[in-house]
């Protein structure tokens, strides 16, 4: 056993799978055990595990210039070019970007950044952050507290009070709605709550809203139809903005360049990280408008400095990473090749086990998807602590396909973007396998 501390990982349980190589969208353990790669890793390896324009990218910035800081009026070219081409991609005005490591990191710089303007216009009383249930936004001290998943708040004291967190209603329809309720009372009922507590709080105090468009680590939660219309409409009538955060869903993973392209969401913020760079480097960036920056050059000359920047802000070679990957989806017509193949996993996926007597849901957009695995399909129970969830990894893993149970028993999918009909189906078989074992093991 090394001397590790693994993230989100039982610490009784560590150590059981050990991966040594990828190519395309297999990975090999040491003992040479072959898998698909199902969740793209962690939701990230857009491009699979062996792209080598990527590598060469990174080579060469390495044999370049291998690190130059951005501070105090520092730049270099890719990071320069990077910035201009989200630019061009982007659907939030006059874009800017802050450059950081991580998902999480990104959050923290928006919870910042946000302040950092109201202050700059005079109203630091609008602080205030509103996040929905099952939400899950990184794991540091502010994107942690904006995160309602209970595994990730236990024993942490979190959330931080001061940050002024709010939470509301998850828009999950299959596990929320209450009696015969259809889709649009539910969506109308979540709506007027956050509407009247918006009024509750006063809206002044208030100065955005975060969502995934899509879920990811909470089940792969679609909206209902209607849900993010309604929604906007509420939060601009408060002057409240709108905060996405794309770092699973952007980039081509719901089969358009961003969730909020497939949702129908006008953001004025926007998180990237993971597929930005197809995870061959670290890389995150926090969009946001050009009226909020211009509002913040008067505070960086009064103060001296915007006080807020990591080391690795706009690391060269990350940028590089980033650059080709950015490139490459679109010489090679990626999001238009996932929303096609994405058409035809989720029709796969509807058709094995929209009958089948553990599933109560099957939903997804594009590449992504869950499976909730239920203990009564009529009522949509759940199994207890997760077993079913965990049963089927384990049986999936067993099969050769690596994907993750969330939020219990949730089976997530998010296959690299590169992903063929053909491995598709390899994948469902393997998937059909493992349910069916999951049944069969807990009659
Ligand atoms: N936001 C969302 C929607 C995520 O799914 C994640 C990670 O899965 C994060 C933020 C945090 O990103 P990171 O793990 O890179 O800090």
């Amino acid at each position: 056993m090394s001397p590790v501390i693994y993230p989100t990982t039982n610490f009784t349980a560590i150590e059981q799978l050990c991966l040594t190589r990828g190519e395309g969208i297999y990975v090999y353990d040491a003992d040479g055990n072959k898998y698909i790669e199902g969740l793209a890793s962690l939701w990230c390896t857009s491009l699979g595990y062996s792209n080598t324009e990527v590598i060469e990218a990174i080579t060469e910035q390495l044999n370049t210039l291998p690190f130059s800081h951005t501070f105090g009026g520092k730049t270099h070219p890719t990071i320069m070019a990077l910035a201009d081409k989200l630019r061009t991609m982007v659907p939030v005005e006059d874009a800017y970007f802050f450059f950081g490591n991580s998902g999480s990191d990104a959050n923290d710089s928006h919870y910042k950044m946000l302040r950092y303007y109201f202050n700059a216009i005079g109203k630091p009383e609008k602080r205030k952050i509103i996040t929905r249930e099952r939400g899950y936004h990184g794991v540091t001290v502010a994107a942690g507290s904006l995160t309602t998943l209970p595994a990730n708040l236990a024993h942490f004291d979190a959330p931080v009070e001061a940050l002024g967190v709010l939470r509301t209603d998850s828009p999950h329809y299959y596990s929320n709605r209450k009696g015969n309720e259809t889709e649009a009372q539910f969506v109308d009922r979540i709506i007027q709550s956050l509407e009247d507590q918006i009024l509750a709080e006063d809206p002044d105090t208030i100065a955005a809203m975060i969502v995934e468009p899509i879920t990811g680590a909470s089940g792969v939660i679609v909206p209902p139809e209607g849900y993010y219309e309604k929604l906007q409409a509420v939060l601009r009538k408060y002057d409240i903005l709108v905060w996405a955060d794309e770092v699973i869903t952007g980039f081509g993973r719901t089969g358009n360049d961003f969730g909020c392209t497939t949702m129908g969401i006008k953001p004025n913020l926007m998180t990237f990280a993971k597929q930005l760079s197809s995870a061959y480097y670290p890389i995150s960036a926090a969009v946001i408008p050009g009226w909020m920056y211009q509002a913040m050059i008067e505070q960086t000359n009064q103060v001296g400095v915007f006080g807020h920047g990591f080391t690795y802000s706009g690391h060269p070679v990350a940028c590089a990473a980033a650059l080709k990957t950015l490139e490459i989806y679109e010489r090679d017509n990626l999001f238009a090749h996932a929303a096609e193949v994405g058409d035809y996993l989720q029709a796969q996926l509807r058709e094995a086990f929209t009958d089948h007597p553990l599933v109560g849901e099957v939903r997804g957009k594009g590449l992504i998807a869950a499976l909730e695995l239920v203990s009564n399909k009529t009522t949509g129970a759940s199994f207890d602590k997760g077993i079913a969830g965990a049963t089927a990894q384990r049986l999936c893993q067993d099969n050769g396909l690596l994907l993750r149970a969330v939020a219990g028993n949730a089976i997530a999918l998010c296959p690299p973007l590169i992903i063929t009909r053909d491995e598709i189906d390899a994948l469902m078989g393997k998937l059909k396998a493992a349910i069916d074992g999951t049944y069969a093991e807990l009659q």
